[in-house]
């Protein structure tokens, strides 16, 4: 594919922070001594679903000349923006403080990246918006983040883990929903585990290979709870995008889904329609990786199969290795598919993009 259509929004870019010391600024009096008197700055917190050193999180060319791939503004803005025209890229940061234990000391981090995030990317760079980092573990207080943050409109969306301490339909996380719901943000629901529980069905792994490859059962999961437990129903605007999560496990989820549903829906009669019907009106994916063969023909069947062309959102993933580059989409679509890919659908998915 020749680089994408100018005005491209590009979902899911990740800034990464270089060190814990960059935060102690944006932490307020009380934090900031309790993280020094503990040298918790020391602490890196990366988050161990995205191990800094793994190859694949950041592509070899992506590589800065020193420090972690995703800490340096200017590489992003030559290697992710002007390489693809981009409008808008959203920054999602992946990093350990959703899944500390300590609910205040996490709220605490998030709100300290929230805030370095606004002063040192998104002020430095109008293209960039941002997902807001809530602790997810603490849905009142990731609520109030939301809140405090929303004021903010280059704030476009809030970031959630796919595999947390319970599955994400459940009510304990509404508040983080109804909060969403109301300041006309997306969920972003991105690969990755807190490690409350094993990234398998079977228990703990042994590698990392393991882990990764186990993530898009995880989404298949976050997409029954979400569904079943009548998300969609208590908060009929709400938009979910799942980042990382590959695309061609969809249509059969979605065949089993509702051929279950059609068995047993005595058991939830809150479902006003189909499972496939939600996902279709709700769910957004984000394209990259792209688990499909390289060939025009196979994406327009897998579309075909969804029954819908709104539900896919164009992304780098910069800088993790999955990136395809100008292959991020296959040669040969049509213009208007390539259209809605880049630029309509996530327009329609993030209102705050709008002018
Ligand atoms: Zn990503």
């Amino acid at each position: 594919m020749s680089v994408p259509a100018p005005g491209a929004i590009d979902c899911d870019v990740h800034p990464a922070l270089p060190s814990m010391q960059v935060l102690v600024p944006y932490f307020d009096e009380y934090w900031r001594s309790h993280i020094l008197m503990r040298g918790l700055e020391r602490d890196n917190y990366t988050a161990s679903a995205f191990p800094p050193n793994a190859p694949i999180n950041c592509r070899p060319d992506w590589k800065p000349p020193k420090g972690a791939g995703g800490t340096d503004l200017d590489l992003l803005r030559s290697q992710a923006l002007d390489a693809f025209a981009t409008k808008h890229a959203i920054c999602n940061v992946l990093h350990g403080a959703q899944a500390v234990f300590s609910e205040d000391l996490s709220a605490a981090m998030c709100r300290a990246i929230n805030d370095w995030l606004a002063a040192e990317w998104l002020a430095k760079d109008d293209r960039l918006r941002a997902s807001i980092v809530v602790p997810m573990h603490s849905p009142e207080l990731a609520a109030n983040e939301i809140e405090r943050v929303a004021a903010d409109p280059r704030f476009v969306q809030v970031l959630l883990w796919e595999m947390g301490e319970l599955p994400l339909g459940r009510r304990i996380h509404w508040p983080i929903y109804r909060t969403a719901e109301r300041l006309d943000l997306p969920i972003g629901i991105h690969a990755g585990s807190s490690y409350r529980h094993p990234p398998t069905n079977l228990g703990w792994p042994s590698y990392y290979l393991e882990d990764y490859v186990s993530w898009s059962t995880g989404f298949a999961g976050v997409l029954n709870s979400l569904i079943t437990e009548g998300v969609f129903v208590e908060f009929p605007r709400l938009k979910v995008v799942l980042m990382e999560s590959g695309v061609t496990w969809l249509p059969g989820w979605m065949w089993r889904a509702e051929k279950t549903w059609r068995g047993v829906r005595a058991e939830v009669p809150w479902l006003e329609k189909s499972p496939i019907a939600y996902a279709r009106e709700h769910v957004r994916l984000t394209i990259q990786p792209f688990d499909a063969p390289p060939k025009a023909e196979q994406l327009l069947r897998i579309i075909d199969e969804i029954g819908s062309d709104e539900m896919l959102l164009f992304s780098t993933d910069y800088p993790h290795w999955h990136f395809d580059d100008k292959d991020a989409l296959p040669d040969g679509l049509p213009d208007h598919l390539l259209r809605k890919i880049l630029v309509d659908n996530p327009l329609k998915t993030y209102s705050r993009l709008s002018p």
